[in-house]
């Protein structure tokens, strides 16, 4: 459909190793031998420049939930393109997303726009520390928070390869606590006797970067008690579960409103943002309302406001539903066949997220998702993306099922998996 590049994957990533570190232009994208290079993508299929196609699980790593160059998206970026890309004044794009969001986010008040995750959670927890007047954060073993200084400790994702990244002063991750997701005890374990000196506890309500793992049943809620006791304010990072759970992201799915909620991903349909949103007497801390700062040149810009904006739009109930049933059905259709085969692995995640774990035991915390086969994981991910069938090469990020596949992907890619599960050993 697309045409390529004249040169292939391999030549090209020859290429991209002399003037790109690593040959990529960021770590978990490099696989062995080579990853395939992009030629374009429509609906949930991807392209590459071989001329292969593969249904898409990665779809850019979550922020892709229509799939790829949705019309609605492409017209209405091509027509604010006209109108310039950037102005270094505001337009009316931005109130009415920050409007959009307030209206489904149940934390929201007031959003600041930036133009990453990253950038969301530095915001964040710099806005935390500026409130409560304290310096110590907490987050959770194997959560990825972006790739600023304060939250690369014991990390997920494509860090979750090198945890202690060298630049990184130690005076300046010294207040950067950390827990295991899901254990109630080791929570207050912690902050037994410091309550009052951490800011904020930091959460991704799912875990995305070390797989997919779901909070246990009250597990969101004990750390909104636990939070409110102690006057700290509970952030959850949604730039993953944003839009992506519900309209309301993981708050509304799982009923737990947090102080403050950082976005990113679907937020910007698939242009990069990110923001961060909740009640307006937090909010109006950040300049130059306040004086907590925060500032970017293309902080709201007016392509991915629009892009996202029109995402949103696009977004209803019922692709929601439909979503959901996808994610059902993806996730019984696996445990179907590992269970037909006498595999005990592991199938996860809520909605449209999923996420296979090689080990035989339950996966509850990062501890538990490191004991997973992660040599058998890349087996499997190669089997699958040799037959057509593209999810992200790491056991420590999670899949997406975005609202262009349909029932027919879902089950053809059960006929695969079916049979790249039978050659695994
Ligand atoms: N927070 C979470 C939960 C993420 O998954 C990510 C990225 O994957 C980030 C923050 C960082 O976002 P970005 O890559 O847009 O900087």
């Amino acid at each position: 459909m697309f045409r390529g590049s004249i040169m292939k994957s391999k030549e090209l990533f020859e290429r991209a190793q002399r003037v790109l570190p690593g040959g990529v232009s960021s770590p978990v994208r490099r696989f062995d031998p080579h990853p395939f290079f992009a030629a374009g993508g429509k609906g949930c299929i991807l392209e590459s420049v071989d001329g292969k196609s593969y249904i898409d699980y990665c779809l850019a790593y979550g922020p892709l939930i229509l799939g790829h160059a949705h019309p609605r998206v492409v017209e209405a970026v091509e027509r604010q393109i006209e109108r310039g890309t950037t102005y270094g004044v505001p337009s009316e794009g931005e109130i009415e997303l920050a409007e959009t969001i307030i209206d489904r986010v149940p934390c929201a008040e007031m959003v600041r726009f930036m133009n990453s995750g990253t950038e969301a959670t530095m915001a964040a927890v710099r806005l935390a520390r500026a409130y409560t007047g304290r310096d110590k954060i907490v987050k959770f073993e194997g959560s990825y928070h972006g790739a600023h200084d304060y939250v690369l400790v014991k990390p997920g994702s494509g860090a979750a390869a090198a945890p202690d990244s060298p630049g990184i002063p130690e005076d300046t991750v010294k207040n950067t606590l950390t827990t295991v997701f899901n254990d109630e005890e080791a929570m207050v374990e912690l902050i037994d006797g410091m309550g009052d000196e951490i800011a904020c506890i930091l959460v991704e309500p799912v875990m995305g970067n070390i797989g997919c793992i779901e909070p246990e049943n009250a597990y969101l809620n004990f750390l909104r008690d636990v939070t409110r006791e102690n006057d700290i304010l509970l952030i959850f990072d949604e730039v993953i579960t944003g839009f992506r759970l519900a309209a309301g992201g993981a708050q509304e799915y799982y009923r737990v409103k947090p102080d403050l909620v950082t976005l990113g991903k679907i937020v910007g349909g698939g242009f990069p943002m990110g923001a961060l949103a909740g009640p307006r007497q937090i909010m109006e801390n950040i300049a130059p309302a306040g004086s907590v700062y925060q500032a970017g040149t293309f902080n709201g810009n007016p392509v991915s406001v629009t892009a996202g904006l029109e995402t949103l739009k696009i977004l209803d109930d019922k692709m929601y539903s439909s979503l959901e049933r996808m994610g059902s059905h993806l996730r019984a259709g696996l445990r179907d066949l590992l269970s037909d085969m006498d595999l005990e692995y592991q199938v996860a995640g809520p909605a449209s997220m999923f996420q296979i774990y090689f080990t035989e035991d339950e996966v509850r915390n990062y501890a538990d998702a490191k004991k997973s086969d992660t040599e058998l994981f890349m087996k499997y991910f190669h089997g699958l993306l040799e037959r057509g069938v593209f999810i992200p090469p790491s056991q420590f990020e999670c899949c997406f099922i975005s609202a262009a596949h349909e029932m027919d992907h879902i089950n053809s890619t059960l006929e695969i998996a079916e049979d790249v599960l039978s050659h695994l050993k």
